[in-house]
């Protein structure tokens, strides 16, 4: 065994897996690379903790997570130890158990239990008041389990970005049971995408979502949503849902929201729109509780080792405007032949215009405006 410590938590991870980029063959899996998404989990589960317990007076022991899929179980052993709520690690794998039952007890936990049972079968028979799916490549086959099972948070990570983005579109389809796009904006395609499914999903059981926060990192998306109740709540989850048409000649966007949507296919510049969806439209985070994040990341609470990468991610989702799809200062430059200006200096004479115009998480060269696309390339210009 190799021994691992993310957080304040040391763990066992199989020596095969000290592989650079470790595959799913390996007899329990552990990837070094998502330990930023699992810090940001440990910095994200501790603010809503907190909340639970403000909000409605849950004390730690009686908030139940699930890690649905553990493999090491590095993520719900964080969440036992850094956290201190009461945690079930499961994974298929009776291997994967067996070290997580070393895990816990090396550790010393008594807050965390290992099973070994299909995820959508411990989903269907029992309710988690916070659920996270992190399996390989799809979460859609766990989606509605996952729905139903939540009571109050749904964290969802999906590796499979090719057919989340558009790259492999009948996979994507067949899915999400959505038609993405594979252009410039595709990272945010991604989580948009993924954000529709799971509104759908958890609309089944009367329940909407909120996102608090929702990322595309490198080959991942990763969603937290908070669990809304009630048929009403589900309604207005759904008043997000919507479609998108684009126009890759001119780049002009338009959205419209609602399930039964005309878009006409012709742009006003006489080409041929791409139409996507259903999609979610909506805010990707909630900006207070992004806030209460850096927060937490920020007072010293918790020992990380992606502090600092975790910390920018979060504030840069938090700043970033609510407008649906980016787009990149660099397309725009190479179609005007201008080599790129400094982006905020060009986003400010965009706000001084009266327009919203921020950066965003996706890339460093990508922005959020509702400027129209001709104002763009003057400010570009100037
Ligand atoms: N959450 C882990 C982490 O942060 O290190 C990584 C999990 S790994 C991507 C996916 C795990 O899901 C594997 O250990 C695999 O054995 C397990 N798995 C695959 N299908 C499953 C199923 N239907 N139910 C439960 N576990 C499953």
């Amino acid at each position: 065994f190799l021994s691992v410590e993310e957080g304040q938590t040391r763990v066992l991870v199989p020596a095969e897996n000290d592989a650079k980029i470790p595959t799913a063959s390996v007899s329990v899996f552990y990837n070094p690379e998502m330990e930023m998404n699992r810090d940001i989990n440990v910095a994200v589960t501790s603010v809503f903790v907190r909340r639970l317990a403000e909000r409605k007076g849950f004390e730690k022991s009686n908030i139940r997570y699930l890690d649905a899929f553990s493999a090491s179980g590095i993520r719900g052993l964080r969440i036992a130890n850094e956290v201190g709520i009461s945690v079930v690690l499961n994974d298929i794998k009776p291997e994967a158990v067996e070290l997580i039952q070393k895990n816990i007890f090396e550790i010393g936990l008594q807050n965390a239990v290992a099973v070994c049972e299909d995820a959508n079968v411990l989903l269907c028979r029992e309710k988690f008041a916070i659920v996270d799916i992190d399996p390989f490549g799809t979460p859609s086959p766990f989606l509605d389990a996952a729905a139903m099972s939540a009571t109050f948070l749904l964290g969802v990570t999906a590796t499979d970005t090719a057919p989340l983005c558009g790259a492999h579109l009948k996979s994507g389809i067949r899915k999400y049971a959505a038609v993405p796009l594979n252009n410039e904006f595709h990272s945010e395609m991604g989580l948009r995408i993924l954000l529709g499914s799971i509104a759908r999903e958890t609309a089944k059981f009367d329940k909407g979502i909120l996102p608090l926060l929702s990322h595309a990192t490198r080959h991942y998306v990763r969603v937290y949503a908070e669990i809304l109740h009630g048929a009403g709540r589900a309604d207005q989850t759904l008043q997000n849902i919507g479609f998108l048409a684009w126009c890759p000649a001119c780049q002009n966007r338009e959205t419209k929201t609602g399930l039964a949507v005309f878009m006409n296919e012709k742009c006003v510049c006489g080409s041929n729109r791409k139409i996507a969806g259903p999609l979610w439209l909506g805010p990707l985070r909630d900006e207070l509780f992004c806030a209460d994040v850096i927060d937490e990341l920020d007072n010293g609470r918790l020992t990380l080792n992606k502090k600092e990468p975790a910390r920018k991610l979060v504030e840069a989702c938090k700043n970033e405007a609510d407008i649906p799809f980016f787009y990149d200062e660099h397309l725009f430059c190479e179609e005007l032949k201008i080599s790129a200006p400094p982006i905020e200096p060009f986003l400010e004479r965009l706000r001084d215009a009266g327009y919203v115009a921020t950066r965003t998480h996706f890339s460093g060269t990508s922005f959020k405006t509702d400027a129209p696309v001709d104002e763009i390339k003057r400010k570009l210009l100037e």
